[in-house]
């Protein structure tokens, strides 16, 4: 090792424990019989992680990519032709969906909210009643885009009363953000390897409502992309259809085991909201302002103002702080100037007290006061 990593205060891809990291260190076949136990391991704790306790009613699929591809898998390949999708926007991943349904032809409808307000229910209530012909409703449950978390139970309650199928983005909340995938009705869920699980990037995964994916045969429009395909795959012989991420696969095993060893999603949530609490208490005591209000605010990945200040230059803030070891995130959002901290992977209190005394030197340095302005 050259040098220590940096600490990541992104969404992803995260710092990860150094256990994650060596699992990797081998090699294996991936038609051995050891492989194939570790894929259907991991497919069972996914599931329990939705709060299943078998594959009675749901199953797991994993996907070769990134996030992006199990959400393309979800929609490319779960829609009969002429089926309409409504897609519920309030930042960036919302609107890859749109886009994926563009690319895709796949009839689809939009309600689009500002990217500091929540997705309403009530509306989403009202585009059913009135358009028979939306046959799924997706959203995104953390919206990285800011960490607003949107009201998914709300919305899967409407969304069950009017007997449409729900797709969840549960990329960056799955596994710290506790979910029960029956009692909501959710359909489909999808989630990646490298967020809050703390594994490595290299696959994503669909909870499936299981009657759902045996109905969606034959409606892909993509061959590697097949959900159905993929999970007959793994049900005949384990095998996935394509070269699998093996060594991202066995970093994620044993980032399964550490998240159990936690507490499970309680304790990695309790994990994150005190990481969240102490970096936004440290940022409120220098100055910051926060871009969302506290009660949409999720524990996950924080956006913050600019400093209003002349001497403020975002990429000499980011470098200066990677020069000190620190890795932070730039902004996503269309109306404000922000940057973005996430507090997800193996990281605690004591790093996000070290990054905000880091943040607090930077500013000294670039001759950025704050506290007079806000005061
Ligand atoms: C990270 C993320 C994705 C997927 O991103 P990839 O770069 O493809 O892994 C999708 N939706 C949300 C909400 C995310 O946070």
């Amino acid at each position: 090792m050259t040098q220590p990593d940096k600490w990541l205060f992104t969404p992803g891809p995260l710092t990860t424990s150094a256990t994650v990291k060596q699992a990797q260190l081998r090699d294996i076949g991936s038609r051995d019989r050891e492989f194939v136990d570790v894929v259907s391991d991991i497919r069972r704790r996914l599931l329990v992680l939705a709060g299943q306790a078998d594959d009675t009613r749901y199953t797991a699929v994993l996907m070769q990519g990134s996030g992006t591809f199990g959400v393309e898998s979800v929609i490319s390949s779960t829609l009969a032709p002429g089926e309409k999708l409504l897609v519920l926007v309030n930042g960036a991943y919302g609107r890859r969906i749109r886009q994926m349904a563009q690319v895709l032809q796949i009839p689809v409808r939009v309600l689009e909210y500002p990217e500091d307000q929540q997705i309403h229910a009530g509306d989403v209530d009202r585009a059913l009643a009135e358009d028979a012909e939306i046959a799924m409703v997706a959203v995104v449950h953390c919206e990285t885009t800011t960490g607003i978390l949107n009201p998914i139970a709300e919305l899967a309650e409407v969304v069950q009363r009017h007997q449409r199928k729900l797709f969840i983005d549960a990329m960056s909340s799955f596994g710290a953000v506790p979910v029960d995938v029956a009692q909501l009705g959710i359909t489909y869920l999808v989630s990646s390897a490298n967020k809050c699980i703390e594994g490595v990037p290299g696959f994503s995964f669909a909870i499936a409502d299981r009657a759902a994916l045996q109905q969606s045969a034959g409606c892909a429009r993509s061959l590697s992309l097949d959900l159905h395909a993929q999970w007959q795959g793994l049900e005949a012989n384990g095998h996935f259809r394509f070269t699998p991420p093996v060594h991202a696969l066995l970093a994620f095993q044993q980032a399964l085991l550490e998240l159990e060893a936690e507490g499970g999603v309680v304790g990695r949530a309790a994990r994150y909201a005190e990481n969240h609490r102490v970096l936004n208490a440290g940022m409120a005591a220098i100055g910051f302002r926060n871009y969302l209000v506290p009660d949409v605010q999720g524990n996950i990945i924080t956006t913050f103002h600019y400093p209003d200040h002349p001497n403020f230059d975002f990429d000499q803030f980011y470098d200066r702080l990677a020069v000190r070891g620190f890795v932070i995130y730039p902004g996503k959002v269309t109306q404000a100037a922000c940057f973005r901290l996430g507090n997800i992977g193996r990281m605690y209190p004591e790093q996000m007290r070290a990054l905000v005394a880091a943040i607090e030197d930077t500013l000294h340095e670039m001759n950025v006061t704050l506290l007079a302005h806000n005061k």
